[in-house]
């Protein structure tokens, strides 16, 4: 059980969390930080959280778990106002979607608390936003990746570990870099490709047939298009490096299928529609 649970941004992730651990029966007070009064009014009314502030440090002051939900380009400037004002004993960890950045302004900021930092990843989502579109069942049976540093002292990543199981999820480890390639691959580049092929389609004169006549395929590709704007363009600069690295290697492959295609090579674009439909069939 978790006496006071501290979430700072509470969106569909902060606030999804909140609702499990509630429903598991598995926190005491939960304390909503954020920036806009609305949105922790409302996270109230919800039963989401049962207080807010406004201060990062009066909220922190004394609870045991502070969770820190924002886009990962706002966590710095978090764990800056944190810094030195959690208690001894209180553990810090983040939902942030890439883990090197993340890490580097925690190292930056933290000082001495960042041996109470535990790096943390749900590998759960929806494309929607906001605290409106948080439920409590969005862990259940989902992969949370820890990342620990060497400094991690264990029973804050046990602490952590505990929260996520509560919230029905399971927890694996994972290096700060080994996320960031997978993640790289499995995310960050389907939500890139989704963005550009939207956009690439909206810019057509014919723009609204095309929209029109898009069938299910289209639908199911591109709804990752709808998430939230500024917390993937986070994303992409924040896992540049890795999200260069596939994006270079898919444009390769993309560039030998249009050549492919422009030379009639049947047997090339069967081979490769085959290949990935073996690979999508026996692991997804
Ligand atoms: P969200 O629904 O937009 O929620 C973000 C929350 O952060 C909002 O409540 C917002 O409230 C608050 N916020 C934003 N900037 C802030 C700041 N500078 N200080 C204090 N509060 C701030 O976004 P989300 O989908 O929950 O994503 C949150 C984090 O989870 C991101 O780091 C993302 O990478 C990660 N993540 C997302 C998904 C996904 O599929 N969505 C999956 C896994 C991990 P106010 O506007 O009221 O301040």
């Amino acid at each position: 059980m978790i006496n006071k649970l501290c979430i700072i941004g509470v969106g569909l992730i902060g606030g999804s969390l909140a609702r499990a651990l509630k429903a598991a029966d598995s926190v005491g007070h939960v304390v909503a930080v954020g920036r806009d009064v609305e949105h922790l009014k409302r996270a109230v009314e919800l039963g989401v959280a049962d207080s807010y502030e406004t201060s990062i440090s009066d909220a922190v002051a004394d609870a045991d778990m502070i969770v820190v939900a924002v886009p990962v380009g706002s966590m710095k400037t978090i764990f800056a106002e944190l810094a030195g004002k959690i208690k001894s004993d209180a553990v810090i960890t983040d939902v942030g979607s890439v883990k090197g950045n993340v890490v580097r302004d925690a190292i930056d900021t933290l000082g001495d608390d960042l041996s109470r930092f535990v790096p943390g990843h749900p590998i759960a989502g929806t494309e929607q936003s906001g605290v409106e579109a948080s439920f409590s069942e969005l862990y259940k049976g989902q992969r949370v990746i820890l990342t620990p540093l060497e400094e991690t002292d264990a029973l804050a990543t046990q602490a952590v570990t505990k929260m996520w199981h509560a919230a029905g999820a399971d927890v694996e480890s994972l290096s700060v870099e080994h996320h960031d390639e997978v993640l790289a691959a499995t995310s960050h580049l389907p939500h890139a490709l989704a963005y550009t092929l939207v956009d690439t389609l909206a810019q057509m004169h014919e723009h609204r047939e095309i929209f029109q006549f898009a069938a299910g395929g289209f639908k199911d590709f591109t709804r990752i298009a709808s998430s939230d704007p500024q917390m993937w363009h986070d994303i992409c600069l924040n896992n540049r490096d890795a999200l260069l690295d596939i994006l270079s290697r898919f444009s390769g492959d993309l560039n030998k299928l249009t050549k492919a295609i422009e030379n009639e090579d049947s047997e090339s674009i069967l081979k490769l529609f085959t290949r990935a439909k073996t690979a999508r069939d026996q692991n997804c």
